[in-house]
């Protein structure tokens, strides 16, 4: 992916942007092996460049889907000392950092990046991610309760987007009912909200889909890296 010229150099930590372009300004800033004074000028990842003569340290974008087991913060440190994301992340070349957040007892995808332009994107609303979870919650849920999830329920924090309800079925034994719902809004402990609101509180929470992404491949507390083409269909 291509970034324009200061914002390489405000990343790999140079100068602020706005200083960086002064130094652009001034002829002190070299594309391989070219003076580059014009300030829009987008470079490549594998760009080679020099300032004052010096090569720049550029830390490579880096994407991971992770899949967070419960009992996991989604943060990189937790002053109650619980597990967080980043005892899992701590033998990643890149220092990254989770896209969004999922609740301690939530299991399922998460997204690790060191991209800060690409998460803001992702968790602004107007971006809307589809998020698939699959919802286990006690008793036989009945047809018209799924049906205030798919129109929407009045939260606290206001009326919740029509979402897609697929019920998958009832286990008998266990009296639990399990659905998927896809949502694109990222409020704070949506699904366990919505679920309280139609009287049915969520006994297990697992998100199995961001965008197209799913977990299979992966195993709990394990990640792989993303390409260029899964990054691209998420923004
Ligand atoms: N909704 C929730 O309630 N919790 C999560 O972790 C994610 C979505």
């Amino acid at each position: 992916m291509e970034e324009r010229l200061q914002k390489v150099l405000a990343s790999a930590g140079v100068a602020s942007r706005r200083e960086a372009e002064k130094y652009i300004l001034a002829g002190r800033v070299k594309v391989n092996g070219k003076i580059v004074k014009e300030l829009g000028t987008k470079v490549g990842e594998k760009a080679f460049i020099l300032v004052d003569g010096k090569p720049i340290k550029r830390e490579k974008k880096a994407y991971y889907l992770f899949y967070k087991p419960r009992g996991v913060v989604t943060t990189m440190t937790d002053p109650q000392g619980r597990r967080t994301v980043a005892d899992f992340a701590k033998d990643l070349p890149e220092r990254v950092f989770p896209v969004g957040r999922l609740d301690y007892n939530t299991e399922g995808l998460l997204l690790l990046t060191n991209d800060g332009d690409l998460a803001q994107k992702l968790t602004h609303p107007k971006h809307e991610v589809n998020k698939t979870y699959r919802v286990t919650v006690p008793g036989l849920v009945p047809q018209d309760k799924l049906d205030l999830l798919r129109i929407g329920v009045k939260l606290e924090d206001g009326m919740t987007a029509p979402a897609i309800v697929t019920l998958i079925g009832y286990d008998n034994e266990k009296s639990n009912t399990t659905f998927d719902i896809v949502i694109h809004e990222g409020r704070n402990r949506q699904v366990r909200r919505m679920c309280d609101f139609i009287g049915f509180p969520v006994r297990q929470l697992k998100r199995i889909k961001l965008g197209n992404l799913t977990l299979q491949g992966l195993k709990r507390g394990g990640y792989r890296i993303l390409n260029e083409d899964e990054i691209n269909a998420l923004i």
